[in-house]
Parts: C-alpha cells; structure tokens; sequence
C-alpha cells in the first residue's frame, strides 16, 4: 500500500487507540504500522500527551459540583440575610461629575437654561 495513503487510513484511528476504544484488529494493524512509520507514532504521542494533560470528563466534575451546591443550599437555608455588594462611593461622585461634564459639553449655553427654567 502507498505509504501516505496508509498514513491517512491509520491517522483516523489513532484517537481510538489513544482512547482504548479500538477493537483487537484494528490495534494490531496500527501496531504493525507505527513499528515501520516514526511520524505516526510522533502523532500517538502527541495525541497520548493532550489525552493525559487534559481536564477530566464533565462526569467526573459532579461530585464536586454537587456538593458546592448543596453547602450553597445550606447557606441559603441557614442564613437570614443576602449581602449585596455596591460600588465603592467614589464611583457615584465620579458618575455624578461626568453627568455635570457632559450636560455642560452638549448645552451650548448653561446659564441661559438655568435662568429659563427658573433657577436664576
Ligand atoms: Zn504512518
């Protein structure tokens, strides 16, 4: 068989044999292939390594997840207030001066609107 197309053909179930999800002949043929082929096998490594540095399955997070919502739960259950947090205070003097810069930037003249409206 011509070498490359052999590649391609094997490159398709290498994730499987990274997996354990291939049956015994298609392990053997892969087998006999990265015995011969050293950029197959640089491609099971690879695939190997990614498989063994990434995170567990999202089954394996809910035993976690389930008891993080069951102490919230109890939290919720036990406690007779809900904090809230609100900006620090600045932050509303600082919304405040730019509300009072940007009217005085888009009124073409403020006094006169003043004297209009009765303050003056
Ligand atoms: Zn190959």
């Amino acid at each position: 068989m011509n070498e490359d197309l052999e590649c391609q053909e094997i490159s398709l179930l290498l994730e499987g044999k990274v997996n354990d999800r291939l049956d015994v002949a298609e392990t053997l043929r892969i087998e006999e292939h990265l015995a011969t082929c050293s950029a197959c096998r640089a491609t099971v490594d690879a695939l190997d390594l990614a498989r063994r540095s990434s995170r567990p399955a999202r089954s394996d997070l809910w035993p976690t997840l389930s008891s993080r919502l069951a102490a919230s739960e109890t939290a919720w259950e036990g406690g007779d207030r809900v904090q809230l947090e609100f900006p620090d205070p600045s932050w509303r003097v600082a919304a405040a001066l730019a509300v009072v810069l940007f009217t005085l930037a888009v009124i073409p003249d403020p006094a006169r609107l003043l004297v209009a409206a009765g303050f003056l």
